[in-house]
Order: structure tokens, then C-alpha cells, then sequence
């Protein structure tokens, strides 16, 4: 599932095919995945426009040119794919047409979206729901924006109000790192926890980032999550799972409790 770095990835794939380039056509829209927009206007609106560099808010990535701005969500299965002269994927739900080639958002189970933002305050409604971005989040912000919730820490991570781009693997991983359980209550953990936990999810994330993943390194957590009966790499205790939010949560129980 695409989180902060994967998104960052599908940034730099559009920067490097679509930023400053004129889209010449917008095609194949589908139009269950368009959102306060249909794909005729968005289709219109983006035409003959000239794409600017993207940018990424949490797992938003914002595709301003100099009118209105593309806004896509990956959702669980979503990707960005470039293609010049590969036949189109039946999972393709839109396709911006360059003259060199076709930049295309690939979307299997189609959670997420595509908006259309006409101005600086249609984009607003759409990012402002949105905490700030966790690559631009201070340790103070940090702390004052967890302070209050009741849910467990875990929750909290991946509650994009709080800070805006941790999904599943990159909470589970800073939470393992910072050795804390993440069924814990938000308000159980001390200053200089919220501290370490800080540190290690900048670490996750600027490590992750040149991967453009969370990459399953075998020191790492996400590298035995997925076998079965895996171990804990740093103890060897067999990992635990369970659901928080919903979510596949894995954790080592001896050194997470
Ligand atoms: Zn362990």
C-alpha cells in the first residue's frame, strides 16, 4: 500500500516525465474515481496546460499547472507508470498524454481518487483536512498534535490529522525501532518516548525514501513481518500479530510491552 515514500517515488516519476512538459490530452478517466469532478471537465480543464514540479502532501500528491491543480490519492493499490508505446493496462484510470509518451495513474482496487482543484482554495479543502506532512513536522508539533487523543499510539500514527503520510508498514516499523507497544494509549507515553518515536520515524521515512518503499531490509521489522512465524531480527522472539484500526499490526512482544 503506497505511503509517504512510495508517494514520493510516483512525485519524482511525475517530475521527471510531466513537470514543464504540455499535456496534450487527457483520456481514459474513470469515472468512479473522480471526486467533485467529472472526467469531461477534468479532461477539459487539464488539457493544453503545462504541468509545474509536483509536490507531495502526506500521501497526496498535488500536480499544479498554471490554472488549476491535479490531485491524486494511491489509495491500497495505486501507482504512476510512464509508458511510450506500451499497450494501456485495464486497471489504468487516467492517462495523461504527452507527445513523448503517456504518464498513466494505475489503480487495481481503486481506493483513493482524482480531484480537481480550479484554485488555491478548492486545494485547501482537499489538503486541509490533512495534519501537516510528516517530513515538515517538528518534535514540538509533533507533541502538541498527539496530546489529547485517547486512541492507542498505533491509531494516532495512522491518523492522518495528526501528521499526514505514515501508513501501515512505516508505523509498524518506527514503533518496532522505537521498541514501543503499539497498543498502547497515546497518553501512557512519556516525553522521552514521544521523543524517541519521533526520531525513529524520520529515520524510517529518509531511509525509505531513496527506495521509493519501505524496503524489507532483514535488520528491519518489515523484512520478517510478511513470513510466517517470522522472528523478531533484533531478539529472535517470534512476532506477534494483531489489529489495530483495522490494520495487520506486527510487533515484538518481548521487547514492545
Ligand atoms: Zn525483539
Amino acid at each position: 500500500m503506497p505511503e509517504l515514500p512510495d508517494v514520493e517515488g510516483f512525485r519524482r516519476t511525475f517530475a521527471r516525465h510531466a513537470a514543464n512538459k504540455t499535456v496534450s490530452r487527457v483520456e481514459a478517466v474513470d469515472r468512479t474515481m473522480t471526486r467533485k469532478t467529472s472526467p469531461r471537465s477534468l479532461a477539459r480543464a487539464l488539457a493544453r496546460r503545462r504541468f509545474r514540479d509536483p509536490y507531495r502532501h502526506g500521501k497526496l500528491l498535488i500536480c499544479p499547472t498554471g490554472g488549476p491543480a491535479l490531485v491524486l490519492h494511491f489509495g491500497m493499490t495505486g501507482s504512476l507508470e510512464w509508458s511510450s508505446g506500451e499497450p494501456r493496462h485495464r486497471h489504468d484510470r487516467l492517462v495523461l498524454v504527452f507527445a513523448d509518451g503517456e504518464l498513466r495513474y494505475r489503480n487495481m482496487r481503486k481506493f483513493g481518487g482524482i480531484w480537481l482543484a480550479r484554485d488555491p482554495k478548492a486545494l485547501e479543502s482537499i489538503t486541509g483536512r490533512l495534519g501537516p506532512d510528516w517530513l515538515e513536522v517538528s518534535p514540538a508539533r509533533f507533541r502538541e498534535r498527539l496530546g489529547g487523543r485517547r486512541s492507542s499510539i498505533k491509531a494516532a500514527l495512522m491518523d492522518q490529522k495528526v501528521a499526514a503520510g505514515l501508513g501501515n508498514l512505516t508505523a509498524d516499523e518506527a514503533l518496532w525501532q522505537a521498541r514501543i507497544d503499539p497498543r498502547r494509549r497515546v497518553s501512557s507515553l512519556d516525553e522521552r518516548e514521544e521523543a524517541t518515536l519521533y526520531r525513529k520515524i524520520q529515520k524510517v521515512l529518509r531511509d525509505s525514501l531513496p527506495h521509493g518503499l519501505v524496503p524489507a531490509k532483514r535488520s528491519w521489522l518489515t523484512g520478517s513481518r510478511d513470513h510466517r512465524g517470522g522472528s523478531c531480527p533484533r531478539c529472535g522472539t517470534r512476532l506477534e500479530r494483531t489489529r489495530i484500526g483495522g490494520r495487520t499490526t506486527v510487533f515484538c512482544p518481548r521487547e514492545q510491552s
